[in-house]
């Protein structure tokens, strides 16, 4: 039903002033308006600016929504958010806290405070969530009496069934100091900073821009992905000894992978150790098809591979995956700096990792389903660390007994 307004306008129109007068034209908008059935306001012998079509009403009089907002943009695919891994931003990140201002990153130093600073302001400008039940992204513990913390930033579940699960990318964000620190050996120009590049700023700066690029297929990942950086791995795996034994911040038993990234610089023509990728078929061929889609080429071995961040999740029977490109002449020595890191291939390792974080996130199939986890994890061998840890009275492994020594101030002092 047309209104009456209208009608009172097109009878005026229609009875006279069509042919010749300039209104004409406002006529002819005016016999559109009616046809297209929108109020636009007019009463008889006021003026009014017909102005834009937009006003003309519809049919049945509704005045069309000239500001619907237009479609949102469909979400990214994870081609487009591995695609924002650029080896510039790595240089970058890399270069920062592997530099001298970070002073080789040990713990309860002013460059082992950046470090904590630099990983947890990343994960709060992508947008990650401290962990369930905390407000902050710092989960705290003492080393020798000495404060840190793991740092923790997550992407909760979406899916019903699988929001629970987690699947946890992890490495750790320290290094050994300087010569006087520990027991890395000062150069010949008196440099004694260890700065860690390879150990591990690699696994670190892979954490976080895996994070960074991941974060931007929040709300669609259908497990909950966290990133983790670890606290005083050097000092004898002692954060993710305690994230495992003392504060798992999610239940092990719903941790179906742990990946973690520790020293991934020094690859040789693109390849790289999956060290226990191969105890589950599942993700070992999730493993295969993600470095060749980016031309890495793994070495994805049954061996578990002690000595860093996965081994107390592994010890926990979490599923896990260890990259690695190997030791080198410059580990835990000053010379083990940015200028040493094969950047290409490193590149393509970054984005393997997340490729395989996102395929084992979003998998009906669980790898807890086929990973073989009767196994028993050989102790580490702590040469260099077990030097460290006596310094700082930790605790160490006594390579003859293959026994935990805890010293005094040692988180687990009996
Ligand atoms: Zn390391």
């Amino acid at each position: 039903m047309l209104r009456p307004t209208l009608l009172i306008a097109a009878v005026a129109v229609l009875s006279g002033a069509c042919s010749e007068s300039p209104s004409d034209e406002r006529a002819m908008r005016l016999v559109d308006a009616m046809a297209s059935d929108t109020h636009i306001g007019l009463v008889p012998g006021g003026s009014s600016d017909l102005g834009d079509s937009a006003g003309v009403p519809s049919v049945d009089g509704a005045l069309p929504d000239a500001a619907a907002p237009p479609a949102p943009p469909p979400p990214p695919t994870l081609q487009q958010a591995i695609a924002t891994i650029t080896q510039k931003q790595l240089e970058a990140d890399l270069g920062t806290i592997a530099s001298d201002a970070y002073g080789g990153r040990n713990p309860g130093t002013p460059g082992g405070e950046k470090i904590l600073d630099y990983v947890e302001n990343i994960f709060k400008t992508a947008g990650l969530a401290p962990p369930t039940g905390q407000s902050s992204m710092r989960q705290k513990f003492t080393v020798g009496g000495t404060p840190t913390a793991n740092i923790i930033g997550v992407m909760p579940g979406t899916d019903p069934l699988l929001k629970d699960e987690v699947v946890i990318v992890g490495g750790h964000h320290d290094h050994v100091g300087t010569s006087s620190d520990s027991g890395c050996g000062a150069s010949a120009s008196g440099n004694n900073i260890c700065n860690g590049a390879d150990d591990n700023g690699s696994g670190c700066t892979t954490i976080i821009n895996v994070a960074r690029a991941l974060a931007l297929l929040k709300g669609q990942n259908r497990r909950t992905l966290v990133f983790m950086t670890f606290g005083a791995e050097e000092k004898g795996l002692v954060g993710s000894r305690y994230y495992v034994e003392q504060a798992p911040l999610y239940p092990l038993s719903k941790t179906v992978y742990m990946i973690n990234v520790d020293m991934v610089g020094y690859s040789q023509g693109g390849s790289v150790q999956a060290l226990g990728g191969g105890r589950s078929q599942a993700t070992s061929s999730i493993i295969n098809q993600a470095a060749a889609t980016y031309g890495v080429t793994p070495q994805i071995t049954e061996k578990a591979g002690g000595g860093s961040d996965h081994y107390h999740f592994a010890l926990a029977k979490v599923p896990y995956v260890f990259f690695f490109t190997g030791f080198h002449p410059c580990y835990h020595k000053t010379c083990d700096t940015v200028d040493r890191i094969n950047f290409v291939d490193y590149t393509k390792i970054v984005k393997t990792v997340a490729h395989l974080a996102w395929e084992v996130t979003q998998r009906d199939q669980s790898p807890r389903e086929d990973f073989a986890s009767d196994y028993v994890m050989p102790a580490p061998s702590f040469k260099a660390d077990a030097h460290a840890h006596v310094h700082d009275g930790i605790e160490w492994i006594d390579r003859s007994t293959q026994q935990w020594i805890r010293g005094p101030g040692s988180l687990y002092a009996p």
